[in-house]
């Protein structure tokens, strides 16, 4: 608990008033206002006697919706085709350890290379969505949770380029290693997206 608590205070987090979402200090904007991504609640982070006060000014009604939906559409390629991508690797492991190499079993290596590719693909046509959503519904303001998820995305397609390429030079096993992180990662970019979605 003492480390959360370490954590949290590193952070700088306000609690919006009206949604109970975390909201970092370091967000407002040179009048000293933020503005939640949530709910829309204009707040005024005032200091009084060190504590960090959300004092709520007005409510931004007027936004526009995510650009139909297209960032969460996006992302089901890459959450669902790279566990495909996976398993099939797994299977094909231990077919071939087993011996028992069957006829188009070899198509398989292709397949997951095409897999991993349209998983990268599918994390770039994310990220450039969400681009767009930032800009336009977000207003491109700052937002920790924003900056997270771009930094995070960065890590992504590094994993997912160090894994595509350790695959066509058939280092199999590393490739799958840096597959489980590459899918770590995008649990982590969906969690904290799933804030901007659920609030919290
Ligand atoms: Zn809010």
């Amino acid at each position: 608990m003492k480390l959360k608590g370490k954590f949290r205070k590193r952070k700088n987090l306000v609690i919006c008033p009206i949604c109970h979402l975390e909201l970092s200090a370091n967000d407002v904007n040179i009048n000293g206002l933020v503005v939640c991504p949530v709910c829309g609640a204009v707040i005024e982070i005032i200091e009084s006697e060190g504590q960090k006060i959300p004092v709520v000014h007005n409510v931004e009604t007027k936004r526009p919706q995510p650009l139909f939906r297209l960032h969460t559409i996006a992302t089901h390629f890459s959450i669902g085709l790279l566990p495909v991508a996976m398993l099939a690797q797994i299977w094909l492991f231990f077919a071939r350890a087993s011996g028992e190499l069957l006829g188009n079993l070899d198509l398989l290596l292709p397949m997951c290379f095409l897999f991993l590719s349209i998983v990268l693909i599918g994390g770039i046509l994310t990220f450039a969505t969400g681009f767009v959503d930032w800009k336009r519904k977000y207003r491109g303001r700052n937002y920790e949770i924003i900056t997270r998820k771009i930094r995070w995305s960065i890590v992504l397609f590094i994993l997912l380029s160090f894994a595509i390429f350790l695959f066509w030079i058939e280092l199999f096993g590393w490739s799958f290693l840096t597959q489980i992180f590459a899918l770590g990662v995008i649990a982590k970019i969906g969690h904290l997206g799933g804030f901007l979605v659920f609030g919290k």
